[in-house]
């Protein structure tokens, strides 16, 4: 790293784990809180972290700065809700120094509800492409699914990242009984708006207050629906997510597929996750945590926080194993919203 904190692009990636893969990817989330309450991530009545226990916006940069420095070429802000963070804005200005250096993407993933206020800032600050997270396009639906929100907040979002010049990406979360009924008028929606779209299979992570069971619908079920009207072709492409993409012959744009529960995708896994508390996960499946934020505190601890990270990213577990079972406890204690997905 250079006096001024940017990363030399040419700087070996010392970030592989024992299986040989190699680490590259970043998703920090930078609260757990969220102006949401999504039926799958969280509890209508969450209990969120003590305001002192989250890392403040200059040690959230150290932090991001060191997996830089260690190789991390792309860095995803989530949360929580990312935009709902006070001094967020301040944090991307601060990352984007490194863009052009190591940094060869900062992005975010959003509910977008706040997205119509900070898509341009977003823009000049060298942000390319965001996710939005879009599961229905019914407004009574959106409220019921988000229990409290508005579905015309995220659309203006979605409207003002995409006149800011911002490639937009959908994700919807895949539920059972909800998911068959919208999901041609998803497909639509994105790709005569240019946009791609992704299903992710829904993961029990933490109580949610309904079974889980209740929710999950498997791609494989949600992919034969969607050929009944649609002609899929594999691409085989990556963007450097979990997500596998077909291309739409009828439209030309891309529906990613996110299955952690019917097949698993751990073996070319790239990423890593750091709690709003500094807590380094390495599988979003496992239990495995490290805690970084004693390092990031401790004195002149650059080196012991460089060394913390490299240590844990190579014990990096082989993979997950998600059951969902009718009551079934959750397969972690810990909601999505801890860490952003
Ligand atoms: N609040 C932001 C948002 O909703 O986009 C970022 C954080 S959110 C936890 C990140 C992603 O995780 C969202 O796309 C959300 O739909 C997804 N998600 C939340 N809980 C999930 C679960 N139990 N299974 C699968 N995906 C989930
Ligand atoms: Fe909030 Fe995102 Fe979780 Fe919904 S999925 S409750 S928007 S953190």
């Amino acid at each position: 790293m250079t006096s001024t904190g940017v990363v030399d692009a040419a700087r070996p990636c010392v970030m592989v784990d024992l299986f040989g893969r190699r680490i590259s990817y970043l998703r920090l989330s930078v609260t757990d809180r969220c102006d949401l309450r999504c039926v799958y991530c969280m509890a209508e009545d969450m209990t969120f972290l003590p305001r002192n226990e989250i890392l403040s916006i200059e040690e959230l940069d150290r932090l991001a700065s060191a997996f830089i420095a260690l190789g991390v070429t792309k860095l995803r802000l989530t949360g929580g809700e990312p935009l709902v963070r006070k001094g967020v804005m301040d944090l991307f200005a601060s990352l984007s120094r490194h863009l052009g250096g190591g940094l060869r993407e900062l992005t975010l993933t959003t509910n977008g509800t706040q997205l119509a206020r900070h898509a341009d800032a977003l823009a000049r600050l060298g942000v390319r492409r965001v996710n939005v997270s879009l599961d229905t396009l019914d407004a009574a639906r959106f409220r019921m699914l988000t229990r409290r929100g508005v579905l015309g907040a995220v659309m203006d979002g979605i409207r003002a990242a995409s006149e800011a010049g911002l490639k937009v990406k959908l994700n919807a979360v895949a539920l059972a009984g909800t998911t068959e009924r919208e999901v041609f008028d998803l497909i639509h929606f994105a790709h005569t708006r240019g946009m791609d779209i992704t299903f992710i299979e829904t993961m029990p992570l933490g109580d949610v207050g309904v079974d889980r069971i209740d929710q999950y619908l498997p791609l494989d079920e949600l992919r034969q629906l969607i050929g009944t009207r649609l002609t899929l072709i594999e691409t085989g492409e990556r963007t450097g997510g979990p997500a596998r993409y077909a291309r739409v012959v009828e439209t030309g744009r891309r529906i990613g597929f996110i299955t952690p529960m019917s097949h698993s995708f751990c073996e070319s896994c790239n990423r890593v996750r750091v709690s709003a508390t500094g807590v380094l996960h390495t599988c979003l499946g496992q239990e495995d945590a490290a805690d970084l934020r004693a390092p990031l505190r401790a004195e002149g601890g650059e080196e012991a926080l460089r060394a913390a990270i490299a240590e844990a990213v190579r014990a990096k577990p082989r993979g997950h194993d998600f059951v969902i079972a009718r009551n079934g406890t959750p397969a972690l204690a810990r909601h999505m919203s801890a860490l952003g997905g």
